[in-house]
């Protein structure tokens, strides 16, 4: 038996008994078993998944939108352009791009083994975990999910307990989409957490916080399983004297406040000049006035806060520095309002712990150079954002420092383009995916060598013992293209 969200119990239908024993032994043995029959492996299987996946959005799109304004007041247009789009630009691409991405790469030969076959082969590691925070429920889960079920694996999701409406309709009615044998979604908390990570995976994909990714990442480590890390952090956000505010403002205020701040890449902080804060304030005024009317409570456009715990966090932020815009908030509808806050200090906590919600701290620094130390001596972020009318200056910003990504004169539209790999580096994460580089991840890539059964004498100049000429020959043949004998 594995929790439900809303507490009750959710029949495993692989377990057996299981009284005293883990509840999810049943249920990886089940998908253990199918991956080693192999019936995941042909493409044919794979697509099928996908193009269930895509059934599955188009023929609940209303559920999931319900689900997404119950959990985080996503308006429908929102949902389809944070969420459900982007799942289904996923699909497609995977289902265009299967056979090649599946297909073996070869490898160049040297003088021994130019009779060989080299090859790469992308074969699935096996049964892998996929672990998903609440504030993009359904991207955050089926986006790793597309690349796991392309490069046929088994896969166990586990969104989080914290969106319940996604989390129920991801776990009642995904299932009856895919493939029961080769796919299960487990629910719970931390305590679960810990009975599930004490299996072994094949891998292990996680979304979320650093604190909870050190867990994941400890855990995995007892089993030797590769890990990617999709963590948060503190992002940037620079913006030099020569920006005409209004365009700044714009940009920065629809990336800070959209899903209320509730994004891992939104601008954390801002760094700029006194001068340019002064100049900024009107200008993000006027912006949030536009985007969300003179009472944004009452806008459709803006999200609400996931959780009474993450309200009170934000909350109690709100007294950190002084309020220049905003600072309204509402207990009861989990409002807190787009609010920029100045004159704040370093040590405080709104620069101390990610933000992750509608507040903009700004920090003043006296240029380009101060705002890279500042940056520098913290840890490395996810996004990084730079905004300047000289092209100097955002390359300055890009090449010294360092973060997962990186956007110039523009928030997070990156995002959209499946070409660019996304992920953290350092404290924000390790690992890529989105697009190919999915299918890489959940993908190991197996070097692969196959020589001839017969042939002998070719190879006898590479056994002992080594005559002069025979290791002059060796050397030459080796050597002349950089190849080291290990
Ligand atoms: P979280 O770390 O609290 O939870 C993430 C997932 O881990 C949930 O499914 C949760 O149930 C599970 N979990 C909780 N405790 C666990 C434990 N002890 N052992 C194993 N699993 C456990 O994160 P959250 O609050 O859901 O999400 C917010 C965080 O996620 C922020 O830090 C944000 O920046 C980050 N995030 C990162 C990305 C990214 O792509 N890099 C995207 C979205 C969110």
């Amino acid at each position: 038996m594995s929790k439900k969200g809303d507490g009750s119990a959710v029949k495993d239908p692989g377990a057996e008994p299981t009284l005293g024993t883990n509840p999810f032994e049943g249920t990886l043995r089940r998908l253990r078993e199918a991956f080693h029959s192999g019936c995941t492996r042909p493409a044919e299987f794979r697509a099928e998944q996908l193009r269930a996946l895509g059934r599955f959005l188009q023929e609940n799109k209303q559920l999931l939108h319900d689900a997404l304004v119950q959990d985080l007041h996503k308006s429908a247009f929102d949902s389809d352009i944070s969420e459900l789009i982007i799942c289904q630009n996923e699909i497609n691409l995977a289902l265009k791009n299967l056979q090649a991405w599946m297909k073996d790469e070869p490898g160049s030969t040297n003088l021994f083994t130019k009779l060989d076959s080299a090859f790469v082969r992308k074969e699935p590691f096996g049964l892998v975990l996929i672990i998903a925070p609440w504030n993009y429920p359904v991207n955050l889960n089926l986006v790793p999910l597309v690349g796991a079920l392309a490069a046929g694996n088994c896969v166990v999701l586990k969104p989080s307990e914290i969106s319940r409406g996604t989390e129920k309709v991801l776990a009642e009615v995904l299932p009856q989409y895919l493939d029961q044998r080769c796919f299960a979604v487990v629910l719970g908390g931390p305590e679960e957490m810990g009975q599930l990570l004490e299996h072994k995976f094949d891998y292990i994909f996680f979304t979320g916080s650093p604190r909870v990714g050190k867990i994941v990442m400890t855990a995995a480590a007892k089993h030797l399983t590769p890990v990617t890390l999709e963590l948060g952090g503190k992002n940037p956000c620079y913006v030099d004297d020569d920006c005409d505010p209004q365009i700044v403002a714009n940009r920065v205020a629809w990336f800070r406040y959209f899903n209320a701040g509730q994004t891992c890449v939104a601008p954390d902080y801002l760094l700029c000049s006194p001068e340019m804060q002064e100049r900024l304030l009107p200008a993000l005024q006027s912006t949030i006035t536009r985007f969300y009317g003179d009472d944004p409570q009452s806008s459709p456009n803006l999200g609400r806060i996931i959780n009474q715990k993450h309200f009170q966090r934000l909350r109690a932020l709100l007294g950190c520095g002084r309020v220049a815009i905003g600072g309204q908030s509402d207990e009861h509808d989990r409002y807190i309002a787009p609010t920029v806050l100045v004159d704040v200090q370093e040590a405080e906590p709104v620069m101390q712990e990610e933000i992750f919600g509608p507040i903009l701290p700004i920090m003043n620094v006296r240029g380009m150079d101060e705002a890279i130390e500042f940056i520098n001596r913290r840890e490395k972020p996810l996004a990084l954002y730079a905004f300047s009318n000289s092209s100097q200056v955002v390359n300055q910003m890009l090449e010294r420092t360092s973060s997962g990504s990186f956007g110039g004169n523009d928030g997070f539209m990156y995002m959209t383009l499946l070409s660019l790999p996304f992920g953290g580096v350092g404290h924000s994460g390790m690992g890529r995916y989105r697009g190919k580089f999915t299918f890489d991840t959940f993908s190991h890539h197996r070097a692969c060598l196959l020589c001839p059964a017969g042939l002998e004498n070719l190879n006898d100049i590479r056994y002992p013992p080594y005559s002069d000429r025979v290791q002059q020959l060796t050397r030459w043949a080796l050597g002349s293209q950089s190849c080291t004998l290990l």
